[in-house]
């Protein structure tokens, strides 16, 4: 029984480490981020409505955000636990979260901050450009989604260490490195 959420700026590598922490506790890595490409992908309502967010590099309204995860949330492969990459991202949504969590009687084990310097993420974020054609990592977009976590998102981490959930986990290196650092990051938290 895990629940936790990764946090951390676009480029950190949030989406590789969810997917392998995902494995390693065995609940649902669940990444907004994806659920929007998803529905843009299939031009669903959602989708049609959150692209003209994401292509700018703006967060798509709480509204619909909220509504998405509130819904993931209710699926039964979340009894168990589950991974959150990328939500919360605005005060709106710790405060929605805070009231589903209250509502299923349940609590957060953790948040995981990942964090990678300026230059390393621009420099994966323009390397992910080429190998996926992401339409939101243009340059012009990418400085925009940057502004956007240190404005909106960077403030909620404070909100979780004030709580004692916070783990800052450094996000350079090896793959397999980071996600071991997690675990044991994880672990020590669990014995304290
Ligand atoms: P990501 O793949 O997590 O970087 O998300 C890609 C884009 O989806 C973001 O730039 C936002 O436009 C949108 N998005 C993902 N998660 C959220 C969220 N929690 N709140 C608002 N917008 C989001």
């Amino acid at each position: 029984m895990m629940k936790l959420l990764l946090i951390g700026p676009p480029g950190a590598g949030k989406g590789t480490q969810a997917s392998k922490l995902s494995e390693v506790f065995g609940i649902p890595a669940i990444s907004t981020g994806d659920i929007f490409r998803e529905n843009v992908k299939n031009q669903t309502p959602l989708g049609i409505e959150a692209k003209s967010y994401m292509d700018s590099g703006e967060y798509v309204p709480d509204e619909l955000t909220n509504k998405l995860v509130r819904d993931r949330l209710q699926n039964p492969d979340c009894v168990n636990g589950f991974l959150l990459d990328g939500y919360p991202r605005t005060a709106d949504q710790v405060q929605e979260l805070d009231s589903i969590l209250t509502e299923t009687k349940s609590k957060l084990d953790a948040v995981v901050q990942l964090t990678a310097d300026t230059d390393e993420v621009v420099r994966r974020l323009a390397k992910r450009a080429i190998d996926q054609g992401r339409s939101d990592d243009t340059e012009d977009v990418l400085r925009n989604r940057l502004h956007v976590y240190e404005e909106q998102t960077a403030p909620l981490i404070s909100v979780y260490e004030s709580r004692g959930l916070l783990v800052k986990v450094d996000g350079l290196g090896e793959i397999a490195d980071v996600t071991r650092r997690i675990t044991e990051a994880l672990d020590s938290k669990n014995k304290n």
